[in-house]
């Protein structure tokens, strides 16, 4: 499943086969995976938007669109509204893409058929279409004016947010370490696999009660996770489970330097002790029950 370094690893892939494209046709084949606006209504939408940039917010993938005020649809309606606000026309909006469980893009010849499992397809002006594949569904898309209307409860990005703030956060919440990481509004982008990794570098048992965790250990922790983020987004991610790969059908390779997630009984890289697979917060958990206890 598709964390902070597989989401940035796609849009790193993405944005030199992206930037600069109009997008010319749109089609929904799976009404379900575009939750913004009704699917009959961003198909006509979309269409005619440059991508002028994509960045990356938690687990979700953001398309910057402009549309040149030349350019067809919309244009004297954006007009008027322009002289209203006494502003010059700026047509641009956001597509928002959440990958889920096994949401992926590819680049086909809009002549090759279709596969079931390829859900919104979007003709370029490069002649290629880029497919939305998604197994299980799970996929979102959105079109908006504002990403905030999306993104806009997450908390902050691990890479960017200082210790200080990690410290004050993590001060001001209850419960157990491990369910917190992975609440996006605590923080984003942590997910399954990473808060795993993150807390066996920590040497913090994923029950642990925040509000109990020392200072120390909190230090550790945030670094532990930046760690673990850079070094995954520097190899491409985690292909673990066949459900992410490269734009280009490459896997990412940070499955070779997993620590715990999917270790149950192989011995601990620090101490030797066989790794435990337990269960928390209803989420596969990974962790050394010698160099993470509970106390
Ligand atoms: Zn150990």
């Amino acid at each position: 499943m598709p964390e902070l370094p597989e989401v940035e690893t796609t849009v790193r892939d993405l944005r030199p086969h992206l930037i600069g494209r109009t997008i010319q046709r749109a089609a929904v084949t799976w009404d379900r995976t575009v939750a913004h606006p009704a699917p009959n209504a961003f198909k006509k939408e979309i269409v005619g938007y440059t991508i002028t940039g994509i960045t990356r917010r938690g687990k979700y993938l953001v398309f910057a669109l402009e549309k040149q005020p030349g350019a067809q649809l919309r244009q004297a309606r954006d007009r008027r509204a322009a002289y209203a606000a006494q502003q010059p026309a700026l047509d641009s909006r956001f597509l928002i893409v959440h990958l889920r469980m096994t949401g992926q893009f590819g680049f086909h010849e809009p002549r090759v058929k279709r596969d079931k499992h390829q859900h919104v397809h979007l003709l370029l002006d490069d002649g290629r279409e880029l497919r939305f594949h998604d197994f299980r569904k799970f996929g979102r898309w959105w079109l908006v004016d504002n990403p905030e209307h999306v993104v806009g409860k997450l908390g902050p990005e691990p890479l960017d947010m200082t210790k200080r703030e990690f410290l004050k956060r993590l001060r001001a919440r209850r419960g157990h370490i491990k369910p917190l990481l992975l609440n996006q509004t605590f923080i984003a982008g942590v997910g399954n696999i990473y808060a795993d990794e993150s807390l066996w570098y920590a040497k913090i048992h994923p029950l642990r009660d925040a509000t109990m965790l020392t200072d120390q250990e909190a230090s550790d922790l945030y670094n532990a996770i930046r760690k673990v983020f850079r070094k995954a987004i520097g190899v491409g991610g985690t292909s673990f489970d066949a459900t992410y790969k490269r734009i280009n059908g490459q896997s990412g390779e940070f499955q070779e330097d997993l620590r715990v997630v999917g270790r149950a009984g192989e011995p601990c890289y620090r101490c030797e002790t066989p790794i435990v697979k337990t269960v928390v917060g209803q989420r596969g958990t990974y962790y050394c029950p010698n160099c993470q206890t509970r106390t």
